[in-house]
């Protein structure tokens, strides 16, 4: 195993990503605000390149790929936004990908993977093992894995929207992140215990697979089935050996949210504040209306985390 990553990582990543990834913006609303008592700041990751903040963790990790890795290409596996990030960035740096997807995956994230170059194979999420069918492609091809969450390149590339948040803002109160299989989180713990060192921290998890706040509760890592949820982002099983160790030390605490607070919430940004956010990027935003007396009065960050869903889906979730 490589070493854990620090935060001098997503210092080295954020100089590394900055020629190719957005500098997304930071947007607040009045009415929000005044509806919480509370200030809220949106980190809008929705508006990074590939619609969301994975594209980071890809370009940190691939820009790092030596020659030979280069030329042999990269394989990621992904429910999507993975998929597009290291698509995109495998065509900016000329590596060839390979991506392997669940075949319910959003059409719009399968259509912009092939968009970007990468080779889809696809696999039944229900039933196939997706880390598996990774490391036969890897092996059988001499493919770099790039895993979604739990690598040090990754989780310190992820970390590098925290780090823009914080130096943008200043110091915050709370601050509300989604939670998959960790990366997001975990790079977001290393900036925000490095800039903000009293900010509360809260990894947001679906409801219906809420394994991180039982790995949390339990001291170990919990495994469950595919959870079933519109949050598609976060349909992982497990935190990573690497996520899981950073979350344990430096989180607050995990909640959840359900579907129905995640269409409420994606309805409250497309209605207030205009901006399409996919229901996994709702998770923060979701966890804050759920606990109005943890935000009170303070200063309060919310990741965005993307904005990827098909239109047709975003209205019949809306119009439901
Ligand atoms: C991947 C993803 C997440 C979860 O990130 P992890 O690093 O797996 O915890 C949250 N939101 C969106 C939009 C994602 O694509």
């Amino acid at each position: 195993m490589s070493l854990a990553p620090t935060f001098d990582d997503v210092e080295s990543a954020a100089a590394r990503i900055a020629p190719y990834a957005a500098r997304t913006p930071v947007m607040r609303s009045r009415v929000i605000n005044e509806q919480l008592g509370a200030e809220v700041v949106f980190k809008c990751e929705n508006f990074q390149r590939t619609g969301a903040f994975k594209f980071r963790g890809a370009v940190n990790a691939l820009s790092q790929f030596s020659a030979e890795q280069r030329q042999a290409g990269v394989v990621a596996y992904s429910s999507g936004n993975h998929a597009q990030a290291v698509a995109l960035a495998a065509s900016i740096f000329d590596i060839p990908a390979t991506i392997v997807m669940p075949h319910d995956a959003p059409a719009a994230k399968v259509a912009a993977t092939k968009g970007y170059g990468g080779e889809v194979v696809s696999y039944d999420r229900y039933t196939e093992d997706r880390e598996e069918i990774g490391r036969i492609l890897a092996a059988e091809r001499g493919l770099t894995l790039v895993p979604p969450y739990d690598h040090p390149h990754v989780i310190a590339g992820q970390g590098t929207a925290a780090r823009e948040l914080l130096e943008e803002v200043g110091d915050l109160d709370a601050l509300f992140v989604p939670l998959g299989g960790g990366g997001l989180l975990s790079g977001t713990i290393l900036s925000t215990r490095a800039l903000s060192p009293n900010c509360e921290l809260y990894g947001v998890e679906p409801e219906a697979g809420n394994d991180g706040q039982r790995s949390l509760r339990g001291g170990s890592i919990v495994h469950i089935d595919t959870p079933i949820t519109i949050a598609d982002g976060a349909q992982t099983q497990h935190l990573g050996t690497y996520t899981f160790d950073i979350i344990r030390r430096g989180v607050t605490d995990i909640l959840t949210a359900s579907d129905g607070e995640l269409v409420e919430a994606m309805r409250t940004f497309a209605s207030v504040m205009k901006v399409v956010v996919e229901p996994t990027g709702c998770l923060g935003f979701a966890a804050v209306r759920n606990h109005p007396n943890r935000v009170r009065g303070k200063r309060v960050g919310v990741i965005i985390s993307g904005g990827n869903i098909d239109t047709d889906r975003l209205a019949s979730l809306l119009g439901g």
